[in-house]
C-alpha cells in the first residue's frame, strides 16, 4: 500500500516521501480501515517536517485524522464496511496515522461516520472543524455575549469552520486575519468584519481596553490572545484552541480580576467517545454544507511535503483534504 512515510537517521533532519510499505508494518490495533480521506492540520505540519516533539519513533505515518471503511475487526462495536471517522488519540503522532490506504487503531478512537456526511465531508470537518465545534460548545457553556465573536487565525481550518459556524448560529463574526486577500473568502463564510492580523496584535501595555468582543476562538495564541483577553466584555468568554503565534502568553490577570473574563482551554485529543459523538451531531446540526464544501483545498499524498511546510508558515487556507487514493 502507499503512504507517507518520514524517515529519521540520528540528528539528520526528517526526510518525507511516498513509499509503498507492507499492511504488516501497520501498528497493532483491533480495527483495520480502508482510509478514503485524511488532511492537513497545524499538527501533521510538525510531523512531517520537524516533529516538534510530536513524533515518538521514525518511521513514521503522519496523519492526525482518517475517514473511511472498516476492512477487519476484533472488536464488536465495528464491522467490515463499516464508515468510520477518526480524530486524536495522538494518531498520527504516537501511532501511525492516516497518510496510507489503511491504519489500525484501537476501536474506542472511533466514531461511526456522523449522519449526513460523506467521509471526504466529514474530513473537510475533521480535527480542526470538531475543535473549531468544541470551542463553540465551550462558548455557549459560559455565555455568549453581545457583540460580534472574534475569530483569530480566521482563514485556518479551525477559524474557517469556527467562522462559519458562528455565523450560522446567528452571531456577528469579527475574522482576524493577516492575509488581507482572504477577506471575500471570510465574508462568504458569514463574518460581518474583517480585523487585520496587526491591529489586533500590536503590543499595548494597557491591561484592559474597550469592551469590545461577546466571546473569542483563539487559534493563535502569544500577543493574539494576551491582547484579545482585553478587549472582551464583562463575564465573556475566550476559547483557546491553539498557538499558532506562539506559545508564551505575555498577559496579565487583570481582564480576569476587572472584567471576571473566562479562559477555556480546548483538547480535542483525549475527547471521551460521548462528547464526539455529541459535537459531531451538532456540527451536522448546525454547519452549513455549502459553506463547507468552500473550505476544501483538495490534495493526495503526494502534495503533502509541501503542503506540511506551507501550514507551518500560516500559508494554508480552509480545510486541505487528502484523496489517500489518488496519485498525482
Ligand atoms: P492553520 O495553519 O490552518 O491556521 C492557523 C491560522 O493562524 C493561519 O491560517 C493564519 O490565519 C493564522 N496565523 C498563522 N501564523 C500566525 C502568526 N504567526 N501570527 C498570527 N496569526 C497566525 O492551523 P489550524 O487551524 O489547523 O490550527 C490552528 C491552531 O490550533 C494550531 O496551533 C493547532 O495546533 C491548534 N489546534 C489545536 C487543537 C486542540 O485540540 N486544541 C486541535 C486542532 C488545532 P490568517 O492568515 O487568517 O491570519
Amino acid at each position: 500500500m502507499r503512504a507517507l512515510v518520514v524517515r529519521k537517521e540520528g540528528d539528520e533532519k526528517p526526510i518525507a516521501g511516498v513509499e509503498e510499505i507492507s499492511i504488516d508494518d501497520l501498528p497493532a490495533g483491533e480495527v483495520t480501515v480502508a482510509v478514503e480521506y485524511s488532511t492537513v492540520n497545524y499538527k501533521d505540519g510538525l510531523c512531517i517536517g520537524p516533529g516538534g516533539g510530536l513524533v515518538r519513533n521514525y518511521p513514521h505515518v503522519p496523519g492526525i485524522d482518517f475517514a473511511g471503511t472498516v476492512e477487519a475487526s476484533d472488536d464488536d462495536r465495528y464491522k467490515p464496511g463499516d464508515k468510520v471517522v477518526l480524530t486524536g488519540w495522538r494518531v498520527g503522532e504516537a501511532h501511525w496515522g492516516g497518510y496510507a490506504e489503511k491504519a489500525r487503531v484501537k476501536a474506542d478512537w472511533l466514531v461511526p461516520l456522523p449522519a449526513g456526511f460523506s467521509t471526504e465531508q466529514a474530513m473537510a470537518v475533521g480535527t480542526a472543524g470538531f475543535t473549531a465545534m468544541l470551542a463553540v460548545m465551550a462558548l455557549e457553556d459560559h455565555g455568549i455575549k453581545d457583540g460580534p465573536v472574534l475569530v483569530t487565525g480566521a482563514s485556518g481550518g479551525v477559524g474557517s469552520v469556527a467562522v462559519a459556524l458562528l455565523a450560522a448560529l446567528g452571531h456577528e463574526v469579527a475574522a482576524v486575519t493577516g492575509r488581507p486577500d482572504n477577506a471575500d473568502y471570510l465574508h462568504a463564510l458569514g463574518a460581518t468584519q474583517i480585523v487585520a492580523r496587526e491591529d489586533i496584535n500590536e503590543t499595548t501595555k494597557r491591561p484592559l481596553e474597550a469592551e469590545t468582543w461577546g466571546g473569542c476562538v483563539d487559534a493563535v495564541g502569544g500577543d493574539m490572545l494576551a491582547r484579545a483577553l482585553g478587549q472582551m466584555k464583562y463575564g465573556a468568554s475566550v476559547a483557546a484552541v491553539g498557538l499558532a503565534g506562539g506559545a508564551a502568553l505575555p498577559a496579565t490577570v487583570i481582564p480576569f480580576l476587572l472584567r471576571g473574563v473566562n479562559l477555556l482551554g480546548i483538547d480535542s485529543v483525549m475527547q471521551p467517545y460521548e462528547n464526539r459523538v455529541r459535537a459531531w451531531e451538532r456540527i451536522a446540526k448546525d454547519l452549513p454544507m455549502d459553506k463547507l464544501e468552500a473550505m476544501i483545498q483538495p490534495a493526495t499524498l503526494d502534495d503533502l511535503p509541501d503542503l506540511g511546510k506551507s501550514i507551518l508558515k500560516g500559508g494554508v487556507r480552509g480545510r486541505v483534504v487528502v484523496d489517500v487514493n489518488k496519485v498525482s
